[in-house]
Formats: C-alpha cells, sequence, structure tokens
C-alpha cells in the first residue's frame, strides 16, 4: 500500500516524499480513507504510531478540497492536544505536511501572551492547534469563532482527562457547532474517555492499531531493583557501563527532576530537565538542545514530557515510576518509534512495588528484572506479576501462632506504602466526568 492508493492529492504526496515517508503505517492505512470519507473516528492509537499524520493528512486534504475560505477570527478545523509540548510538535508537522498546500496553520496555548496569538488569528487560520485553557481565553474574548468549524480533533483525549481538562472539554463542546467531523485519539480507553467518544462522536468508526493497553514492542522493556536512595548512584554507574549517549529520563516530581539534574551536573555530566514549573522558552531551549545532542541527559516530569518527538531515541530511563500506570506507556513510546527498536529501563524501589505491578497488570506482561551487581537492595522489592499480584515473603513469626500468616496478599494497585493494605480496588486518579449537553446532533 502507498499514500497515493489511500488517495491523497498530490501536494501531500510530494510533503511526505520530502519526509521520506515511503509506506503508510496501520494507524494511517485506517484512518486516512475513513476520514477522507466524512466518517467521525474513535482511534486507539498509542504515540509513535504515526497518528498525527493519520488525522492530519486527510484533514489537509478535506481542507483544500472543500468548504469556503476561512473567516476573520475563525478556524476551520481545530486540534485539540493536552500540552503546550504537544500542541508545537502536532503544529509543526501539520505545517510539514501542509507546505504545498495554501492553507494557513497556527498554535496557541496557555504559559506565554496572549496578545499575539489575539493578533495572528484576526485573518483567521484553516488550522488550529490549541491547548484547552488557552482556547477557552481565546474564544470567551472575542478573538475566535467557531461557527466556521468542520472538523474537531482530540488528540491524546486520555491525557486531557487525567490533567483534568473534562470542565474546559464540556464548556468547547458547548462552543462547538453541531455539524462538524470528529476524530478522537487517545492510546488507553477507559470508561471515561468511552463515555466522551459516545457525547462527542456521530457513528464513529473504531479503530485500534495494537491491543488495548499494551506496550510497543518494538522497546525491549525491564527493571533494575534497587534501594531508593542508591538510585543515583545506580543510574551514573548504568550510564557509564552502558555508554548512554542519549536518554531521556522520567523523575516523579519537579523536585526529583532538580535533584538528579544538580546531581548529574556536579559530576560533570551534560544534563538538563524539564518540568512545569519552568518557562516554556526554557523548557523549548533544552528540548532543542537534546535533540541536537548537547544535552545529554534530559531529566522530565510526566506532563513536561507530553508531546516530545525525538527521532530514534534509543533509551528511556524511569528513575521513578509513574503514580499513572498509563504513563508508562507513554513514556517508553518516546523510544522505539516509527519501526526503530529501543530500550525502557526502570529503577524500582520496594515502596514501587505496587506502581509496577499495575504496570505488568495493565501492559499484561510481567517485566523481566535484572539485579545489578553491588546494587541489590536492602529493602527487597517483592515479587509481582501481570495477574496484579504483590507477592511478600511471609515474615518470620516473633512467637509461633496457631493461624501463622503471610503468603500471597492483593495489596490493591496503588498503596503506596505500610505492610498490609485492604484488598480493595485501585485508586484511580481523580478525574470529573465532563457533562455534556447531549442532544442528538446531525451530521452534515
Ligand atoms: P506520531 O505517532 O504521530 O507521534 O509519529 C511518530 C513518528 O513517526 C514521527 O516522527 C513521524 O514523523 C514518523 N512517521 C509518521 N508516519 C510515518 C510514515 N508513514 N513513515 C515514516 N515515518 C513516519
Amino acid at each position: 500500500m502507498t499514500f497515493a492508493t489511500l488517495g491523497l492529492i498530490e501536494p501531500l504526496l510530494r510533503a511526505l516524499e520530502t519526509l521520506g515517508y515511503q509506506t503508510p503505517t496501520p494507524v494511517q492505512a485506517q484512518a486516512i480513507p475513513a476520514v477522507l470519507a466524512g466518517r467521525d473516528l474513535m482511534a486507539a492509537a498509542q504515540t509513535g504510531t504515526g497518528k498525527t499524520a493519520g488525522f492530519a493528512l486527510p484533514l489537509l486534504q478535506l481542507l483544500t478540497m472543500e468548504g469556503p475560505k476561512v473567516a476573520a477570527n475563525s478556524a476551520r478545523a481545530l486540534i485539540l492536544c493536552p500540552t503546550r509540548e504537544l500542541a508545537e510538535q502536532v503544529h509543526a508537522s501539520v505545517a510539514e505536511y501542509a507546505q504545498h498546500l495554501p492553507l494557513t496553520t497556527y498554535a496557541v496555548y496557555g504559559g506565554v501572551s496572549i496578545n499575539p496569538q489575539m493578533m495572528k488569528l484576526r485573518k483567521g487560520v484553516d488550522i488550529l492547534v490549541a491547548t484547552p485553557g488557552r482556547l477557552i481565553d481565546l474564544f470567551r474574548q472575542n478573538a475566535l469563532k467557531l461557527n466556521q468549524l468542520q472538523t474537531l480533533v482530540l488528540d491524546e483525549a486520555d491525557r486531557m482527562l487525567d490533567l483534568g481538562f473534562s470542565e474546559e472539554l464540556a464548556n468547547i463542546y458547548r462552543m462547538l457547532p453541531k455539524q462538524r467531523q470528529t476524530l478522537l485519539f487517545s492510546a488507553t480507553f477507559s470508561d471515561d474517555i468511552r463515555l466522551l467518544a459516545g457525547q462527542m462522536l456521530n457513528d464513529p468508526l473504531s479503530i485500534e492499531v495494537s491491543p488495548r493497553n499494551v506496550a510497543a514492542n518494538t522497546v525491549k522493556q525491564w527493571v533494575v531493583p534497587v534501594d531508593k536512595k542508591r538510585k543515583p548512584e545506580l543510574f551514573v554507574h548504568l550510564m557509564r557501563k552502558g555508554r548512554w549517549k542519549q536518554v531521556l529520563v522520567f523523575a516523579k516530581t519537579r523536585n526529583g527532576v532538580d535533584a538528579l539534574v544538580d546531581k548529574l551536573q556536579g559530576l560533570g555530566i551534560n544534563a538538563d530537565g524539564i518540568h512545569g514549573d519552568k518557562p516554556q522558552a526554557t523548557r523549548q531551549r533544552a528540548l532543542d538542545r537534546f535533540k541536537t545532542s548537547d544535552v545529554q541527559i534530559l531529566v522530565a516530569t510526566d506532563v513536561a514530557a507530553r508531546g516530545l518527538d525525538i527521532e530514534d531515541l534509543p533509551l528511556v530511563v524511569n528513575f521513578d515510576l509513574p503514580i499513572v500506570a498509563e504513563d508508562y506507556i507513554h513514556r517508553i513510546g518516546r523510544t522505539g518509534r516509527a519501526g526503530n527498536t529501543g530500550e525502557a529501563i526502570s529503577l524500582v524501589c520496594a515502596d514501587e512495588v505496587n506502581m509496577l505491578s499495575a504496570i505488568e497488570m495493565l501492559t499484561r506482561q510481567t517485566l523481566t528484572r535484572k539485579m545489578e551487581p553491588e546494587f541489590e537492595p536492602e529493602h527487597r522489592v517483592p515479587d509481582t506479576d501481570a495477574s496484579g499480584q504483590v507477592v511478600k515473603k511471609p515474615k518470620k513469626p516473633k512467637k509461633p501462632k496457631a493461624s501463622g500468616g503471610g503468603g500471597k496478599r492483593n495489596l490493591g494497585k496503588w498503596v503506596d506504602s505500610g505492610d498490609v493494605a485492604p484488598a480493595e480496588p485501585s485508586i484511580k486518579p481523580v478525574r470529573k466526568v465532563p457533562v455534556f449537553n447531549t442532544g442528538p446532533r446531525k451530521k452534515k
């Protein structure tokens, strides 16, 4: 199959040739004809599958072939993204695909001045990429009207809900014309996402390019058990041993990012960090320098790392496991992209056993453990497997009691400390489910 056989027009084919895309990826092969045919789409596609081109190419084609010229302060298509980084990334891709088309594109997001964005929107743009909060601000200040909107794309919809954007999405929903095409992309499909899809989409075609919630199989993954306090030392040891050249490292908190970067820089290692407390320009600079290999180790929080697209990233290290198991899939999706192979190494301490268990359950695999000589933990990481069971070694009873104790205990998923926890259901991150006005909606 080629892009030409999918029915794409010549200016798009020319752009793809320049970019070196030869064959459509599975998500593109399914999404492109469906979007061209005007269908709504609900696509389970993780990052690295080529999903951006999957929605952007047919969208650009439809906007070129159909519809009126864009009016002042209007947009004909809107792509909603959870973070600024992803918005920038998606916009860069869209602009590349559109290089031979007479269409205008622009990205708006918070954390930067709104005035230049308002100025830019005066003439209207064909495709607007936006984060939810800034979009609403622009709408409320009359800098943007949505009555000309033909297509809405929700990119990384699961992430938007995880970041607490459900209310913003409900507000945006009320701002949209009822007649439109809607495309929803999400790495994972929770019940909340299905609910959102049920409200936003009209008779959608469902496509799924990898088994639900399963991490990319081009990524070799393993775990190194270690005591919490020795993680920095182990990281440096592994880095030197493996001669790591370019590594994206995930830490759980902003402080964690700063502490690790300080430690590495103190050892003369070329490291930088990105997290939500840093200004957008600083984050972008760190990312650019990482991409050009001026920075060797980039340490990031989950939020800051959304939308990073670094070609051929060989290695991702989870310095801490993520609090939300789905983030593990997003993190390791930074490597092994577009058919390349990659590695993902997680440094796991005893405190994180329940997070490890939840990741194994979600990805339906037991991660291989490799003990690093000299770093064997004093606090053993209990055994885990894909069933969600955490197997604790029975403690020696001080005094033999009739009932004995220990053995297999189900500790639940996110109970982070303490020896015994009730066998409770997983504690999910708090999410508000959006409430929409769901009147029947007619398509064009
Ligand atoms: P995405 O999943 O949209 O973030 O895309 C992941 C990476 O794959 C990006 O660097 C794209 O430029 C690249 N890519 C997307 N589609 C193709 C294709 N058909 N052939 C080669 N590379 C692609």
